[in-house]
């Protein structure tokens, strides 16, 4: 009897948010704009009281995403992985910089290079399968970011191996909120939500009080708490969004790059509050591969961050 694999994937719930905002116009008399659009494989939405806020912020995500993206064929990234040595423009090489530096600051648990896995596992075509673990272990030869070679005066990157390829879906969303709040501040705009898929950026206050951001639980537990935030940015991994259950076993999108398979230390989700996007974006994904002990240890490295855990025993 041939078995059946269930295969799970939210757009734009990317993480155990709902914003409490979501539609409202306007707010005790406060007037502000709320637009929302498909970017990144997921649901931008932007929240500001300056109706110019959402124009500014969308285009520069889009600016990154065609940069960054590993599904935009003419994307650095892309060609990168096409060609295995590449000059890209100084914001790609800073990307490929602070990944190496997360590397190696989580001991090899946050990994851009695990793209070759990543598509073996089918998480980029939603062709799920588990693979002969020969295959995992042929591939896992071309794992390791200590394999990215970067040269710094030219901007070029070069891999070590022939197929290798990275992707940057763990990083490049909290950077990309990043440049946008940058655009944003620049441009004179102060106050403004952005929620790309449950990666958040709470810019300034919403009429002087701190943005109000509520929790929703992993496995469907409804609101779990609310957060209080004012320019920082929160980010959730876990392995309830983008996932599938071959015979019981939950098999979820990230991935141990030490083992090829997908990441397995007891943990559900887990929720980083820190002052950039890029940190919390990167933070929650190795936490989640390292583990309890292992990634609390890791966050207490950085100022300004919070970690919450939501154990599998938690249950
Ligand atoms: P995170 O924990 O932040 O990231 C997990 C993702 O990182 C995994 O899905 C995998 O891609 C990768 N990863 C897995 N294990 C590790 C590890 N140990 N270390 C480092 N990275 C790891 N999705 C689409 O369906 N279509 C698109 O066109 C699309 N375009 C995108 C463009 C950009 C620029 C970005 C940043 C993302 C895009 N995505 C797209 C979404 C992307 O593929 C991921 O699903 C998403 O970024 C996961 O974010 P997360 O916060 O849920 O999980
Ligand atoms: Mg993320």
């Amino acid at each position: 009897m041939k078995k059946k694999i269930y295969a799970y994937r939210q757009v734009g719930m990317a993480l155990c948010f709902v914003l409490i905002l979501c539609g409202c116009q306007s707010h005790q008399g406060h007037q502000f704009y709320v637009n929302s659009r498909i970017m990144m494989g997921t649901i931008v939405e932007v929240t500001s009281p300056d109706k110019r806020a959402a124009g500014i912020a969308f285009s520069e995500i889009k600016r990154i995403e065609d940069l960054l993206s590993k599904y935009k064929e003419d994307s650095e990234v892309s060609r990168l992985n096409k060609l295995g040595k590449s000059v890209v423009s100084p914001e790609t090489f800073y990307i490929l910089k602070k990944s190496k530096e997360f590397w190696q600051l989580s001991n090899g648990a946050f990994d851009v290079t695990v793209a070759p896995l990543v598509d073996l596992w089918g998480f980029t075509n939603r062709n799920f399968t588990v693979p002969a673990d020969e295959k995992i272990k042929n591939i896992l030869n071309l794992v390791g970011s200590d394999k990215i070679l970067l040269h710094n005066n030219e901007n070029v990157i070069k891999f070590k191996f022939p197929g290798m390829k990275i992707d940057l879906g763990a990083i490049a969303k909290g950077y990309a909120l990043d440049c946008a709040v940058k655009k944003l501040k620049e441009k004179g705009i102060n106050s403004c939500l952005i929620n790309a898929g449950g990666q958040v950026y709470c810019l300034g206050k919403k009429f002087g009080r701190p943005w109000r951001v509520a929790i929703r639980g992993p496995r469907g537990k409804g609101v779990v708490s609310f957060l209080e935030l004012a320019d920082q940015s929160v980010a959730t991994s876990g392995d309830y969004e983008q996932y599938f259950i071959k015979n019981n076993k939950r098999y979820a999108h990230i991935l141990d790059p030490k083992t090829g398979y997908p990441a397995d230390s007891g943990i559900m989700a887990v929720t980083v509050i820190a002052p950039d996007g890029l940190t919390s974006d990167t933070l929650a994904t190795a936490i989640f591969v390292l583990g309890k002990d292992k990634g609390e240890r890791l966050a207490k490295r950085f100022k300004g961050v919070e970690v919450k855990i939501y154990a599998q025993d938690s249950l």
